[in-house]
């Protein structure tokens, strides 16, 4: 234990050293709050490559992944086919600011998959897609109210910002510092798993239709259903976050998994295939509201990125019916595993799933909404444990609160090794 948490062992020289360089450089020598260890102690890895389901860190240590760049990565690192179409593509010129040809095949794929979203625009972000989507449903409905659900994360757009942080988040106040009042004035923040009462003052009610930023929290039965008949009765549009879920949790993502249509989407991680890309889409009545056919100004640079789109389309192309299963299969397997390991451990855990999407609560009771997941994520196993895994070789994400992402390249071997892992890290936070 001790090597591992943050002491420059000779294990972890080289990423110690370019971390200290980091820190001088970058605040809190990361990109992305998420991938210091603050919350779990100890200091972050540098990852020098990756290939299938491993990582391998600037120490040449490697690690069982099932982070995978927060879901961004379904097939695994460096799938062959991924590479050679960037590689041809970025021969071909990175980006033109004129349209492409690989942007219309994407639009294509997506709204073939979801054939009720008809329309959908690339941008370069999730945080990006979500703000436009906010300006884009005020815009359409001219109201300014937002309803969003406590726990359930949409970027870091000004609005959607009041989000997971206790009672402030439930005033409506901001959640990070730099947030003015008057952004979140029309943001009203309820709990997940609860029908809010809606007025027709409310332009959107914005969801993640399975809660995969607290941990794993799925909706309950009828959950998704009375948000669309709630909307439909005030007229506000409903919008789901399927910037994790979409093109994971089914061919055509949590609407088709559900059954539920809401009126506008979020794609992001999957469709970039490890590239910046994300998109937001819908019926073509609302997204012509946008620039150029409309008023509601949306733009970018490097939105549709020749390089990023040929990514996404190589990743959705090897995501057929036959890898939906196995993603399936690979996700539930682990989850009996791991179940088994905490129960020969004596430890309770919950272990919620939905398809390939898993969950890890040390909790006895199983996790409805974001105050229930607070009191899971504080109880102190969880740092613990994700050390005891990491000198195991697993890498689990450094915060209680993400989910698990198994993704096709996690075989029959990988999992054995990885259970293995989950048995010995069970057993050391029970303390035997
Ligand atoms: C990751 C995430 C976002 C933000 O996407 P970025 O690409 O990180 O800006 C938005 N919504 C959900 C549900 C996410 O998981």
């Amino acid at each position: 234990m001790a090597e591992i948490t943050g002491s420059a062992s000779a294990a972890t020289k080289a990423s110690a050293r370019l971390y200290q360089r980091a820190l001088a450089v970058i605040p809190g020598g990361v990109d992305s709050p998420v991938r210091a260890f603050r919350s779990v102690g100890g200091d972050p890895f540098f990852v020098s490559r990756a290939e299938g389901p491993y990582l391998i860190d600037a120490d040449g240590n490697r690690y069982v992944d099932y982070v995978q760049s927060y879901g961004a990565s379904i097939l695994g690192h460096a799938i062959p086919e991924v590479t050679e179409a960037v590689s041809a593509a970025a021969s071909r010129g990175a980006t033109y600011g004129a349209p492409t040809e690989g942007e219309v095949l994407l639009a294509e794929e997506i709204t073939s998959r979801i054939p009720q979203c008809e329309q959908v625009r690339l941008v370069s972000s999730g945080t990006e897609a979500m703000m436009s989507l906010v300006r884009l449903a005020r815009g359409a409905t001219k109201r300014d109210r937002v309803v969003k659900f406590a726990g359930c994360y949409h970027g870091h757009g000004d609005a959607l910002l009041a989000a997971g942080g206790s009672g402030i988040a439930t005033l409506g106040l901001p959640d990070s510092a730099g947030v003015p009042r008057g952004a979140v004035q029309d943001t009203l923040v309820v709990p997940y798993n609860q029908l809010p009462v809606l007025d027709e003052t409310v332009a959107c009610v914005v969801v993640e239709p399975v809660a995969a930023n607290m941990g794993l929290v799925p909706p309950a039965p009828g959950f998704l259903a009375g948000l669309r008949s709630a909307c439909d009765e005030v007229g506000a549009l409903l919008i789901f976050d399927e910037v994790i879920t979409g093109f994971r949790i089914a061919r055509g993502g949590a609407a088709e998994r559900f059954g539920v249509i809401p009126d506008l989407w979020a794609f992001g991680k999957v469709i970039g295939g490890g590239l910046p890309l994300a998109a937001f889409g819908g019926k073509a009545a609302v997204m012509q509201h946008l620039a150029p056919d409309g008023p509601v100004y949306q733009a970018g640079t490097l939105s549709g990125n020749p390089l990023a789109t040929a990514a996404g389309l190589a990743v959705l192309g090897k995501l057929d019916a036959g890898a939906y299963q196995r993603l399936d299969a690979t996700a539930a397997d682990l989850a009996e595993g791991m179940a088994e390991a905490a129960e020969a451990a004596g430890v309770d855990v919950q272990i919620p799933r939905v398809g390939p999407l898993l969950g890890l609560f040390f909790s006895d009771t199983p996790i409805e909404d974001y105050d229930g997941a607070r009191v899971a994520a504080s109880n102190g196993r969880y740092p613990r444990f994700f050390h005891e895994l990491l000198s195991r070789g697993v890498f689990v994400a450094p915060g209680a609160y993400e989910a698990i992402f198994p993704s096709l390249a996690h075989d029959e071997e990988v999992r054995r090794f990885s259970l293995a892992a989950f048995h010995g890290a069970f057993a050391a936070v029970a303390g035997r």
